[in-house]
């Protein structure tokens, strides 16, 4: 299954790509699947229904979370996060509660991931190839590749429709829910594309 598993919403103040874009223009994009995840807020529960559309598009809920250490995709069961968390207090969180983290865009010029939150195992899975990083940028992971045990997933980061779907997930099984998806990610059995 193609899955996009980053893409923001307008509830993002710098996206401009409608919750209707997502739904009526993802599979024209190649998709089977979106992962909404809109900066620090899972607002789109109010607005969406996750899971299986009546399209066939499955759509998850997750958020982009920023610290000063990186910032991290997250999905799992919570409705909302709280504030101001570090690094380490929000991947702990996360961990607890059975979710997973995503190093987002891990090399990018000035919001890179923490290295030591690799090194020590505290996120296991990172943003190998991101829609918004140049290609200089999503070439550095190779430095990670080589020593570090690490998962690898591809996310457009679109903030517009031109970008949905312009980097991908390969899941090798199918994911048609947020549980699925967690499920997915904890195991490794997909790639960037
Ligand atoms: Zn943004
Ligand atoms: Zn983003």
């Amino acid at each position: 299954m193609k899955i996009d598993i980053h893409i923001h919403s307008t509830i993002s103040p710098c996206s401009k790509l409608t919750l209707d874009e997502i739904i009526n223009y993802s599979q024209a994009c190649g998709l089977d699947g979106v992962c909404i995840t809109d900066h620090n807020t899972m607002e789109v529960q109010n607005l969406l229904q996750e899971g299986m559309q009546p399209n066939g598009l499955c759509i998850i809920f997750g958020v982009e979370y920023f610290t000063s250490d990186g910032d991290f995709l997250l999905f799992g069961p919570f409705d909302k996060v709280l504030p101001g968390l570090s690094a380490t207090e929000v991947l702990r969180w996360i961990d607890s509660i059975g979710g997973v983290a995503i190093a987002a865009h891990p090399f990018r010029h000035g919001r890179p991931t923490q290295e030591s939150l690799i090194a020590d195992g505290m996120c296991r899975i990172v943003e190998s190839r991101n829609g918004r990083n140049s290609d200089s940028e999503n070439a550095l992971l190779n430095k990670w590749r080589s020593i570090y045990s690490i998962h690898e997933v591809g996310g457009s980061d679109a903030h517009s429709l031109e970008e949905l779907g312009k980097v991908i997930t390969l899941f090798n099984e199918p994911v048609r829910s947020r549980q699925e998806l967690i499920t997915a990610l904890k195991k490794g059995d997909y790639s960037p594309k």
